[in-house]
């Protein structure tokens, strides 16, 4: 009888330069590949990024002509379920670095079932770059420095005329056909997608992305985010296709601030929810209420803020310059705790990753690893003339201020007609706002000894 191995994808939903998949193939005659939808993370998930989800799981279940198992449950559960039904105890995995994945691996060795890890969704895993004392790096600069030192491997090709095992008449019973639906259309998505964005990036926008990756406007980044998400695309095959020119070197510090994340909660997995620098917990904060509603409808008055906002709602995404700037707005202009913007963004991304979203969010407010000063509170008007200075992108998400050219679409309370179209007056302040800002984070110095923020010039 063919020997059979268990291949259980996570986020690694591709066949090329897949380690562990390849380590599987190698094990026995057959592999049977299988999925766990989570039905608890799919209630936290968010309609999007569940949809995004079961449109690269039909896309994995193509290139693995049609074998692909879904099964649901809990992580053990389901595990248990597969090696029952085939008779099989050789499980094989990519390693998962975030909290969840790692108590699912906690729970599968508990219950003395051998897990074959090998590879991650990085480059190099998270918990390996330390400093020459063996701690972990707080501060993005050396790590980078480090991370490049330690180098990574090159890719590994797709495995050649696999066997999988196509669910039978047995499986069936087990398997579950996830139905998701977004109410924003999405792109297309999985492995080959990837790659075709990728390589369109390469030949199309590497070389300007150190200037265009800030002009939320035009197609000046890769767009790869939730494709790096789910694994459909390795960052080992990106990276091994970078070279020295700014552009390209730019980017690939780009990659590595998604391992110095992913490193920051391996570390500190309390961090996905509660504050990396824990003084911020006490400090002042609002409760949210019409104002934070406002902020999510993208209905602040800021033109850039209301933009972003609907950027996200409208297509799951949002790019890196305007998230600084909301995710600035909420803690900052509106004194809300970060988490609630977190929580937000989590609901709505396609990208949403635990790492990225919570550390992103806490860099902005000053809380986090490296983080942006406190005192440094972004201008979304000032935002706005800088990186949108024809406005092109307010009058795609902000169709009330279409008709308004670039000299009065970033204020349109100093145009006589700013208002005709019924865009809504700004919510707060912004330069009160600042002062009250400030002015809490000097309660908090005077309550507590807080660590002081040097006045670096923080690029970003
Ligand atoms: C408040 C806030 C929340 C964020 N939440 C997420 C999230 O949930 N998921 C997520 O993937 N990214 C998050 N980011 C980081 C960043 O905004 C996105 O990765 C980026 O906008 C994705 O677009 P792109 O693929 O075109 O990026 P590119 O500019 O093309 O960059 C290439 C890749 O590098 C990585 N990257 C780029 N910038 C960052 C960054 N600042 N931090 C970490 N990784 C980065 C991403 O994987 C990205 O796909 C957040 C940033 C902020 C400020």
């Amino acid at each position: 009888m063919a020997s059979k191995a268990i291949f259980w994808f996570r986020r690694d939903l591709r066949l090329s330069d897949n380690p562990a998949l390849l380590a599987a193939l190698d094990s026995a005659d057959e592999v049977v590949p299988v999925f766990i939808w989570d039905e608890e993370v799919a209630r936290r998930a968010g309609a999007n990024r569940n949809a995004n989800l079961v449109a690269s799981l039909n896309s994995l279940n193509k290139s693995l002509n049609g074998a692909l198992h879904i099964i649901t449950g809990d992580p053990l559960s389901a595990i248990q379920k597969v090696m029952k039904l085939y008779q099989t105890d050789l499980l094989h995995a990519s390693a998962a670095h975030a909290p969840y994945g790692l108590a699912a691996e906690k729970s599968i060795g508990d219950a003395a079932i051998e897990l074959n890890l090998l590879g991650s969704n990085y480059a190099i895993a998270p918990g390996r770059v330390r400093k020459d004392d063996g701690t972990p790096y707080k501060v993005y600069t050396p790590f980078y420095k480090m991370w490049l030192a330690h180098g990574w491997r090159p890719p590994v090709a797709a495995p050649k005329n696999p066997n999988w095992v196509s669910p039978g008449s047995e499986a069936k019973k087990l398997l579950t056909n996830p139905q998701a639906k977004s109410e924003i259309l999405l792109g297309e998505t999985g492995e080959e997608i990837a790659l075709e964005k990728f390589k369109t990036f390469l030949k199309n926008a590497a070389k300007d992305y150190s200037e265009n990756r800030n002009t939320p406007s035009i197609p000046g980044t890769s767009k790869l985010s939730s494709h790096l998400r789910w694994g459909e695309i390795h960052p080992r095959t990106i990276l091994a296709k970078l070279g020295s020119s700014n552009g390209h070197e730019v980017f690939r510090k780009e990659i590595a601030w998604r391992e110095f994340y992913a490193d920051a909660l391996f570390h500190n997995p309390h961090t996905a929810k509660e504050y990396y620098a824990p003084i911020f917990k006490i400090m002042r904060y609002d409760q949210p209420g019409k104002k934070f509603d406002a902020w999510c409808r993208g209905e602040t008055g800021f033109p850039l803020v209301d933009a972003a906002m609907r950027e996200l709602l409208s297509e799951g995404w949002m790019h890196n310059r305007t998230r600084m700037v909301v995710a600035s707005f909420l803690v900052k202009d509106l004194h809300l705790e970060w988490q609630h913007g977190e929580r937000f963004f989590a609901q709505h991304l396609i990208d949403f990753d635990v790492a990225s979203n919570a550390h992103g969010w806490q860099w902005t407010a000053g809380c986090g690893t490296d983080a942006s000063p406190y005192y440094r509170v972004f201008n979304p008007i000032e935002q706005g003339k800088k990186f949108d200075p024809a406005g092109d992108y307010i009058r795609k998400y902000v169709p009330e201020l279409a008709h308004l050219d670039s000299d009065s679409i970033h204020e349109p309370w100093n145009s006589p007609d700013g208002y005709l179209h019924g865009y809504p007056e700004r919510i707060v302040d912004h330069a009160a706002e600042r002062l009250e800002s400030l002015a809490r984070l000097e309660e908090l110095k005077a309550s507590k000894s807080i660590p002081s923020q040097s006045n670096k010039k923080v690029k970003k």
